[in-house]
């Protein structure tokens, strides 16, 4: 009975509005009450009451829509404006300034877009403590977009103990990942000299070259055993190169690559 309802209003309807504009009324009809002129008083009165209570309208519309259109769901989404408050651009700017062109800064970074956790299915509560955790800013290597120092602005959220707790936590994210970390008080102008003093001996010699990291060509090997991923503490695995100059060649590789690109060389690996 409620089906028949629906679809003896739906065709009045339809019978009542030009085709173009049939999906376009039928929307508003959802959105604004009462939606109807006086003409189609007795059917915006029946169908508002049988949207209410069944809903069914918004079971049949797809059907009755005209090919290729489809009604405009509005969407509840408006732009910020306060997408950095006036601290945070104005330590931007200046932070921007004095790294030059070798360095990017990006802000507002999620944690789990800078860090992966270990043997994940094991650790998922440490995955969840830093999934929803931004960064203030993060400076990146131009060239290789590698993460190379984390920056933090405190305000005086940061005096209080839940805030402490988490900082505290954020602090040793960072160094277990080992990625230096800095905070700087908020303040309504930054002095480029104070900034400068504070990462400039974080940043230097830490342009890097994309391919093999410092720690992985550094290590060596043991004999025979299936090395150890120095970042992740997990078995490394043997991998192939599938193109280019060392095509065929196998190295060891980190099973969390992508996201671990730590690499060994296999020891006396017979060429070819
Ligand atoms: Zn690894």
């Amino acid at each position: 009975m409620q089906i028949a309802n629906c679809y003896q209003i739906l065709q009045a309807t339809q019978h009542a509005l030009p085709a173009d504009a049939r999906s376009a009324r039928a929307a508003e009809a959802q959105a604004v009450s009462p939606p109807f002129t006086s003409q189609q008083g007795e059917i915006s009165e029946e169908m508002s009451t049988v949207s209410e209570k069944q809903g069914c309208l918004s079971i049949l519309l797809p059907f009755l829509r005209p090919k290729g259109k489809s009604v405009a769901e509005v969407l509840p989404y408006r732009l910020r404006d306060d997408f950095l408050s006036p601290a945070e651009f104005s330590f931007y700017k200046v932070l921007s300034s004095r790294l030059g062109a070798r360095f990017v800064v990006q802000s507002k970074v999620r944690l789990a877009d800078i860090f992966f956790v270990s043997r994940p299915n094991e650790n998922v509560s440490y995955f969840n403590k830093i999934a929803q955790r931004h960064l203030d800013f993060l400076v990146c290597d131009a060239t290789t977009m590698k993460p190379l120092l984390g920056i933090e602005l405190d305000d005086t959220s940061h005096q209080r103990d839940s805030r402490r707790e988490r900082d505290k936590f954020v602090e040793r994210v960072f160094q277990a990942a080992q990625l230096p970390l800095l905070r700087f008080p908020v303040q309504r102008e930054y002095n480029p000299r104070e900034i400068d003093e504070q990462i400039a001996p974080l940043l230097k010699d830490k342009v890097v070259s994309s391919g093999v990291s410092q720690t992985a060509s550094a290590l060596t090997p043991s004999n025979n055993a299936v090395p150890l991923c120095p970042k992740c503490g997990i078995p490394m695995v043997v991998r192939t190169v599938k193109q280019g100059e060392h095509q065929g060649k196998q190295f060891y590789g980190c099973p969390n690559y992508p996201r671990c690109r730590e690499v060994k060389p296999i020891p006396f690996q017979k060429a070819g």
